[in-house]
This record gives structure tokens, sequence and C-alpha cells, in this order.
């Protein structure tokens, strides 16, 4: 049935009201709204500049997805019992009626009984691609986002089965119209893009890394302040511990251990760190000074 005729069937018009008093406009039982299309945009390009575009496309994607499966329930609420395929086309007719885009079905070989689905829809005047042109001027990847997640919603729920569009030509990346093509969510190559439509846990992956960073800057700024001192061992940091203590006070300090354990090192630390650090540090060999010199030596 050709779509003007399904249009006046369904007589979309008459679902919607405009309750101008209790400021709410309803689509049969949805609540709906009228919002400047550059508004939206202007929370698109926030999206894509805050989070990045493989994150804000998987969102964009996400809430078309939605707004389709709720039109898929109204379309099958406003036909009832009607030939399937017509009700199928409701979808580009609300798609329409909205103000996102006008959307002609120029594919369709659909085995309802099998389950089977390849669709192809042309789009004419896409808000998206405007307001993404006019954010950030043609690139190299397609941009209608919401609108491929409409058709993917819509037909996901209509057809009970997890259908994909993706956008194969877009004004946005140079091409001189906007179409999409969809099947079967497994039936994709490019499962990568598939999963965009599942939603991840942003927040959590933020809270994650922000631990991440704090842990990694408490190491650094703990390295940092042990010099040259390193080690991980509960009796290395006994040790540091004691060490830190003994340099903020005048006391004498005798390090013990086995050759080599890095008691210089450690020597060299609590000076630095001591309020004789802007003094010599002098390392005396005790053993290469006869016992009888030794007082001498170190007191004249
Ligand atoms: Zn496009």
């Amino acid at each position: 049935m050709p779509a003007q005729k399904l249009m006046e069937q369904f007589n979309l018009r008459s679902h919607l009201r405009f309750n101008i008093e209790e400021g709410n406009i309803w689509l049969d039982e949805n609540r709906m709204l009228l919002l400047h299309a550059s508004a939206l945009g202007a929370l698109r390009k926030e999206l894509i500049q805050s989070l990045g575009i493989q994150r804000a496309k998987a969102l964009l994607l996400r809430m078309g997805f939605e707004s389709g499966q709720r039109d898929a329930e109204l379309a099958r609420k406003l036909t009832g019992s009607g030939e399937p395929y017509d009700v199928f086309q409701i979808g580009p007719q609300l798609h329409a009626f909205e103000g996102l885009v006008k959307a002609t079905i120029t594919e369709a070989e659909i085995d309802w009984e099998r389950g089977s689905f390849l669709g192809a829809v042309d789009w004419q005047g896409s808000w998206e691609a405007e307001s993404h042109i006019q954010a950030f001027g043609v690139g190299d990847e397609a941009a209608c986002w919401t609108l491929a997640g409409y058709a993917s919603g819509y037909v996901t729920r209509f057809f009970n089965r997890f259908v994909v569009f993706r956008e194969e030509q877009c004004l946005c990346c140079g091409d001189d119209k906007c179409s999409i093509v969809g099947k079967p969510a497994e039936e994709w190559e490019d499962q990568e893009y598939v999963k965009l439509f599942k939603p991840d846990n942003i927040d959590r992956e933020i809270r994650e890394l922000q631990d991440e960073v704090s842990s990694l800057r408490e190491t650094l700024c703990h390295q940092r302040g042990r010099g040259d001192l390193v080690g991980e061992s509960q009796a290395f940091r006994n040790a540091f511990n004691l060490l830190e203590r003994a340099a903020d006070s005048p006391i004498n300090v005798l390090l013990l251990g086995e050759t080599g354990v890095g008691k210089e090192v450690f020597a060299h630390w609590l000076h630095k760190h001591s309020s004789r650090a802007e003094n010599p540090f002098v390392a005396v060999n005790c053993s290469a000074i006869p016992h009888d010199l030794i007082e001498s030596e170190l007191f004249g």
C-alpha cells in the first residue's frame, strides 16, 4: 500500500494531542517533546567532544533504538491486525511524522515465518546529518546515529529479533545521500558495531580509572620521596618508616646490616631529608683507620 494511503488509513495526526494547559504533548499514550533541533544538536556536539566519537555514537544509537522501539509498539497498537508489511511501513511514516527524516524503503526481503530479514532504506532531509555537518563539517564517517538506532529499534521490536541497521552512505562523509542497510545482528561481520547497541557502564569505568589514577599518583609520590631507596617488602617499609621518623629528629642513628643491603644509601637519604641537609655528608671508613687514631680523626 502506498505510504500516503497508510498515513490516511492510520490517521497519525488524530493521535497527536497538544495539552497546552498542562504543558504536555501526546502521541497516543506516549509523551512527546517538541524541542529545538539546534538544542539537541548542541547536546550531540558536546557528547562527541567530551566522550569521543565512539562513546557518543553508542549513546546516540541507543537513544534512537529506544525511540524506535516505542514507535514499533505504537504502530502495532494503531494498526491492530493489519497486514504485517503494511504495519511495518508505518515506521518510516512515524519517523517522518516526528520531523527526523524522510525515509523510503528501497529493499525489503522479509520472511515472517522463518524470521529472515534484509532491509534497505534511503533517507532524505536527515536532521542529524544537517546538525553534524553544521558542527563538524564533512568528515570520513557516517554520522546519522540516532536515526540508524531508531530503524534498528523499530525493526527489532516489530520483528522480535535483534536487527541492526547501519548507515552505508551518508552526507556526513561526502556521499550524495544517506542510506541504511539492516539485517539480524549476528549476520553482521562488523560485530564491533553491533556491540555499540549494548549499554556500557561508563560511570563504573570512570570510577575505576579515578581509583587507578589516585593509586598511581600515591605510588609515584611515595617513590619520589624515597629517592634511591627501592623496595616493597614489609621489612623495607618498616625500616623506611623508622628512617622517616628519624629524619625529623636530632637523634643519632645506627644502621646495622650485612654488606650490600644499602646502609649507605639509607644514610644518604637520612642526611638529605634531615635538618642537616645543608651541611656536608662525610663518609668515614672506620675499619681503614687504626684504633688509636679514630678519636682524633673524628673529633680533632
Ligand atoms: Zn547520514
